[in-house]
């Protein structure tokens, strides 16, 4: 039997410009990757390279053009340096083969990891993200967003001085009700004495987590930030330093999982078992990705029974997408698409 790799590369654009701790961004460039083979089904995958996180991009078409002549191009795509392009991959045949096995990308997933589908959700919870600016600007998203039907909101932190995060987040706290899950993420921000300041003051606002307070590599800092009355995620540490060190050094309550960043969705929830196994809590996040890898990463989520509210709510970030979106947002959930596969129909790949 011989398989074909179709790679199609795309660029969209961001609704509005997001500043991260790698400066801008303004666009979103990365490959759309099918897997024909005679008359089995075909499988769609998306890889979106988002340095600081993934390899590059030129990388990451190199990787994709090296694996499209391999004889077996899965084990042609390193994981670990090439991430994005093995999401690409990995997706594309895990599309194959749950639609072959007639059953959602998230059962398929369920199955192959946990042993059963069991009882896959028809839909997962999601965070509200809250963007910067003033305190009143700021407090009216976060009470918008809780209007809507989220009853968990994300905020980010360490841009501005410790204080005014700090009034920020306290006027948010007083302004939604306590049963409204607040996350701060600082994205590594913080030195060791600015993040145990930021603890003491926080903690006595009920957070759900606090993200990445200090540099990825300094899993002792955040070993020594947990049990101090806000639970302690990781997500950055993830892609520089790996999963085994950041269970080694006990520094984290909650992991953030990308998919993109994992090496793809299988990987993803495999690691997100481990983690649990190891009493560490899985979050799952896109890496601002267009339609086919976002929905990917919904299945992924589903796929992780009682997955707490995940970071998959970013469809608006982009100005246009490759096709129509199967996924819908309502009541801070988002749907999980129920066909078989990973259910979506692109419109620039129409072979
Ligand atoms: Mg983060």
């Amino acid at each position: 039997m011989t398989s074909q790799i179709h790679i199609d590369p795309y660029s969209i654009r961001l609704a509005s410009p997001l500043s991260t701790a790698r400066g801008s961004i303004t666009q979103r460039r990365g490959f759309l990757v099918q897997i024909a083979a005679d008359s089995e089904p075909s499988g769609i995958g998306e890889a979106a390279p988002l340095p600081g996180w993934t390899e590059p991009y030129d990388a990451c078409e190199q990787a994709l053009r090296s694996a499209a002549s391999a004889d077996d191009p899965k084990r042609s795509v390193d994981p670990a340096t090439t991430p994005a392009a093995a999401h690409a991959i990995e997706s594309a045949r895990l599309d194959r083969a749950a639609a072959a096995a007639d059953r959602s990308a998230a059962e398929h997933l369920r199955t192959e990891v946990f042993g059963s589908a069991g009882d896959v959700a028809g839909s997962v919870p999601v965070n509200a993200t809250i963007g910067g600016g003033s305190i009143d600007e700021t407090v009216r998203a976060a009470t918008a967003a809780v209007d809507s039907g989220f009853s968990c909101l994300k905020l980010k932190a360490g841009s501005d001085g410790l204080d005014s995060d700090i009034d920020r987040i306290r006027a948010v706290r007083e302004a939604v009700s306590p049963t409204v899950d607040i996350r701060i993420d600082a994205n590594g921000a913080w030195d060791r004495e600015t993040a145990a300041r930021a603890i003491d003051a926080l903690a006595p606002l009920t957070l759900e987590y606090l993200e990445q307070p200090l540099p990825a590599d300094d899993l002792s800092g955040h070993a020594e930030l947990r049990g101090r009355g806000v639970p302690i995620a990781v997500d950055e540490s993830l892609a520089s330093v790996g999963f085994a060190e950041i269970a080694e050094a006990d520094a984290a309550d909650v992991l953030v999982c990308k998919p993109m960043a994992i090496g793809g969705p299988r990987r993803t929830v495999a690691l997100a078992a481990r983690a649990r196994a190891a009493g560490i809590d899985p979050v799952v996040t896109t890496t601002i990705d267009a339609v086919v890898a976002r929905t990917t990463a919904v299945h992924v989520a589903a796929a992780i029974p009682d997955v707490r509210p995940c970071g998959l709510a970013t469809a608006s970030l982009l100005e246009t997408d490759l096709g129509p979106d199967p996924v819908t947002v309502a009541d801070g959930r988002v749907t999980v698409p129920s066909g078989a596969g990973i259910g979506v129909e692109t419109t620039e790949t129409n072979r």
